[in-house]
């Protein structure tokens, strides 16, 4: 018989039905109508009913299975007793039948860390730009990102009735990325994809030096990833504080898994052990390919005002 599968698979193929799961509980809240937004730190940074459940329901099922692992949400929550309705206990059978990646075969789950951002694009969520919103479950080891699920739950919902509602995406280090069509962005334009809701002059100067083609201003870090590897955009680029572990530690597993860049402003990794700064204080630069181009036109001002 087959050995049974390495940990980081059977991690993976929990985290891509738990972030299913947390779909259906981002659009039944929508649904039901009532939000129940609380502002953390002001207006521009929200959580609602659904940030909360969402939460507790990814951290509990993955905690159940993995107990020994170390996970990281957003929220704080009071540590209540978790509602049996929000586990889920189910897992990818075909992530199950990847082979893992030599190098990872040995993790055990005290060396794994896993940032969950349960709802990313919040602000977005509560105006109404659905699609800009993901559920974000980013896996790590050594620091490293080397494994994601970003699930999207409202893609395909302007596409009509026929059309299936909500993705998954999933990517490890080694592997590849899978569920979408990876796509370059047009050559030889320069196209920037950066927030919509947490704009600065720093952020806008930041833009403006690279001459971009289009700018395109969207909610959530998991969805400008999207962008990226969707071929939609030739650089995420935010100049500002602002922008969590949770925020990029998925995504960037998913851009590495298939040749993409992302560091912050100055060119440095992220790292993603579980005693680091949550904050990505010197802010985000991603692309798909040609990381070099932006990298050497970020202006030296704007490196001087954002501090690793
Ligand atoms: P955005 O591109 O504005 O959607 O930001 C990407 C992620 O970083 C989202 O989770 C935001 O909530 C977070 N973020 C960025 N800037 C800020 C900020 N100034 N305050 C709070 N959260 C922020
Ligand atoms: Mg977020
Ligand atoms: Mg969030």
């Amino acid at each position: 018989s087959m050995a049974s599968p390495a940990l980081l698979m059977r991690v993976v193929a929990s985290a891509y039905s738990v972030a299913e799961k947390a779909a259906t509980i981002v659009r039944n809240v929508m649904a039901a109508g009532d939000l129940g937004i609380v502002e953390k730190t002001g207006a521009n940074d929200l959580q609602t009913k659904a940030d909360r459940l969402v939460q507790m329901s990814i951290c509990a099922s993955l905690a159940r299975k993995f107990p020994k692992v170390t996970i990281i949400g957003e929220e704080e929550l009071p540590a209540d007793e978790v509602n049996e309705e929000l586990i889920e206990d189910g897992h990818c059978e075909e992530i199950l039948k990847k082979t893992c990646p030599a190098q990872y075969t040995g993790i055990k789950e005290e060396e794994l860390v896993i940032w969950v951002d349960p709802l990313d694009g919040t602000k977005e969520y509560t105006e109404g730009l659905l699609d800009h919103v993901t559920v974000l479950i980013g896996i790590a080891y050594g620091g490293k990102a080397i494994a994601g699920v970003i699930n999207q739950p409202y893609y395909n919902y302007e596409a009509g009735a026929d059309a299936v509602l909500g993705r998954t995406i999933w990517g490890v280090l080694g592997i590849g990325a899978f569920g979408f069509q990876l796509t370059e962005a047009p050559a030889g334009k320069h196209i920037i994809v950066t927030t919509r809701s947490h704009s600065s002059t720093l952020v806008n100067d930041c833009i403006s030096a690279l001459n971009p083609d289009t700018v395109i201003r969207v909610g959530g870090a998991g969805n400008k990833i999207i962008q990226l590897i969707e071929g939609k955009a030739s650089a995420y680029i935010f100049a500002s504080p602002g922008c969590k572990k949770w925020d990029t530690c998925a995504p960037e597993a998913i851009l590495h898994a298939v040749g993409g860049k992302i560091t912050d402003i100055h060119g440095n990794s992220f790292q993603y052990n579980k005693e680091v700064k949550h904050m990505n204080s010197a802010g985000v630069l991603a692309t798909l390919r040609n990381y070099d181009y932006y990298a050497s036109r970020i202006p030296n001002t704007v490196k001087q005002s954002l501090v690793p």
